[in-house]
This record gives structure tokens, sequence and C-alpha cells, in this order.
């Protein structure tokens, strides 16, 4: 299994910060491109996924990048209570 921390602080130290935050934005632009297609009816699930693991990948660099792996488990725990709690209330 492959170290992704470690991949993802490589790919920062060789393409440098300004670099992939352009480059998360650009996945996220290729994800959002996949869904639209989706939505109009093109059978893409592959590239959907191809997409998703990209944007995961670059998420993981913005985590590194902006030192926040624990505020964002933080935040990510917190917002999976409330929405538990939102989807009970209904
Ligand atoms: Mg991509």
């Amino acid at each position: 299994m492959v170290d992704m921390m470690e991949v993802c602080k490589k790919a920062i130290e060789n393409y440098g910060v300004e670099s992939q935050i352009m480059m998360v934005m650009e996945e996220m632009s290729e994800l959002q491109k996949e869904l639209c297609k989706n939505y109009r009816g093109k059978e893409n699930s592959t590239c959907i996924a191809e997409e998703i693991a990209d944007v995961e990948i670059m998420l993981e660099q913005m985590k590194i990048l902006f030192d926040v792996h624990e505020q964002s488990k933080k935040f990510l725990e917190f917002k999976l209570q409330r929405l538990m709690k939102r989807l009970e209330v209904v």
C-alpha cells in the first residue's frame, strides 16, 4: 500500500505550494465536469471515480500544506454528527 501522506509531501516539495493550490482547483473542476456530464445523461461512473481519486489526493495535499489534518478531522466528525441529528429529525 502506498503511503499517501509521504507521496503528497513529495508532490508539494517537487511542484511547489502555488502550483498545488492551482492543481486542487483544476482537479475539482474536472470532477465537476464529469458530474455535469452525468447529470446530462452520460454513463461515466469510471471517470467520476477517477476524478474523485484525483481530488482526494489534492485534498490530502491541502491538509499537509495548511497543516489542518487534526482540525479537518474534528470538523468532519462535528459535521457528520450534525447531519446525523438533522436526518433523525426528518
Ligand atoms: Mg483529474
